[in-house]
């Protein structure tokens, strides 16, 4: 693996970013002041959504948590609701802590001191570098899978991305670039640049301000980079879920803290195996017995509502929702896999933070049966 050979060419390609970055700055909200709070949220709410999204989700989070305080004091039940949709939910459970811990050890000011920040819970490497270096404009280098496809690209590197070999080139690299003293505008430009610019797929290479100093456009190799290793194959995962109707109410329950979902919400139901209703149009009756394992609710099924997916890292879900009613007079569950339940009214569904699936399952309630909104649903 070679290295931009000379300090004029590193010049070269830190000064044509850093000017590329005075012209596109973007107007974002975080971007305004760098306090260190905002720079923290907007971080980990970015790791996993897009921009626009993003400045949605941060500009409702700080008008309800306008400050570090605020956050550490909420019910976790309140950050995840403000966290719906973004997944990731242990992100939020972690900013949760974090809020605690920067309230009740560093007098409720977000640090920006590297290894300060790295003692906080959900603040790793990354997270940490950035704050350090956008809200403190502290000399941290940066790098994240984004970095590191501008870095692999401009220096042709061949090997797989993963590999820790070419993680310590990477950083090599990341950190020799840096410009002393300008961590700030540097780091942000090299995000946005892999953001807007060097993309993953068709970069822009014929409008880079950085092209001059790119090895791989100049050996032809920009499809090629970053290298990248065997893809994880999808696990297709198929569930039932019950919309179970009682009076005027539906059933939910909490999931456990420490599970994927740990403290969202959800509709009882269970794994099925493939093929158990699978199949386009087969009938999935184990949703009855399903619910009955999870929740010792005895229900019937009235009809089959929808199928919903969802993805979460490399498993694709499917989820069979079903109307059913309840059987008998006995309305307190036995949880096996959640730990708390509520009967709730329809209305009152939008109070409760649901995963991806869950909540496709009460828009499609929502948008195209009316009549559960209203009232009895016997059918
Ligand atoms: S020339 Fe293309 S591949 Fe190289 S840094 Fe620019 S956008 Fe990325």
């Amino acid at each position: 693996m070679k290295s931009i050979p000379s300090a004029a060419e590193r010049t070269s390609f830190v000064q044509s970013l850093l000017q590329w970055f005075r012209i596109t700055n973007r107007d974002l909200p975080w971007r305004r002041t760098y306090n260190p709070y905002h720079v923290w949220i907007s971080e980990i709410m970015l790791q996993q959504t897009q921009m626009d999204r993003g400045v949605t989700y941060f500009l409702r989070w700080i008008k309800r948590f306008s400050d570090v305080q605020a956050v550490a004091v909420a019910e976790e039940q309140e950050i995840l609701k403000y966290w719906e949709g973004l997944g990731y939910y242990a992100r939020a459970r972690n900013l949760h802590k974090a809020a605690k811990v920067i309230v009740g050890e560093f007098g409720g000011v977000v640090p920006c001191d590297y290894h300060r920040l790295l003692t906080l819970p959900g603040i790793g490497v990354y997270t940490a570098a950035a704050i350090a270096s956008v809200a403190g404009n502290f000399d941290v280098a940066v790098l994240d899978a984004n970095v590191a496809r501008v870095y692999t690209r401009l220096y042709n590197l061949d090997t797989p991305v993963k590999e820790q070999k070419t993680q310590k080139r990477l950083r090599e690299i990341a950190e020799n670039l840096l410009p002393k003293g300008q961590a700030r505008a540097y780091n942000q430009a090299l995000m946005d640049f892999g953001g807007l610019v060097c993309t993953p797929k068709n970069p822009h290479c014929v409008r880079c301000p950085v092209a001059a100093s790119c090895r791989a456009l100049h050996a032809g190799t920009v499809a090629g980079r970053p290298v990248l290793g065997p893809k994880k194959n999808m696990i297709t995962v198929h569930k039932v879920a019950g919309f179970i109707r009682w009076k005027e109410k539906v059933f939910i329950q909490q999931r456990k803290a420490g599970d994927v979902w740990g403290g969202l919400w959800e509709f009882p139901g269970g794994e099925i195996a493939a093929g158990e209703g699978g199949a386009e149009g087969e009938p999935v009756v184990q949703v009855v017995s399903e619910i009955l394992q999870d929740t010792g609710l005895s229900v019937a099924l009235v009809k089959p509502l929808t199928r919903v997916m969802h993805q979460y890292t490399h498993h694709k879900i499917i989820l069979h929702c079903f109307l059913c009613t309840l059987e008998g007079e006995k309305t307190e569950p036995m949880l096996r896999s959640a730990c708390s339940f509520r009967w709730v009214l329809l209305d009152e569904l939008t109070q409760f933070a649901f995963p991806a699936g869950p909540r496709k399952l009460i828009e499609y309630v929502r948008a195209s049966q009316p009549e559960f909104l209203t009232g009895d649903v016997h059918s």
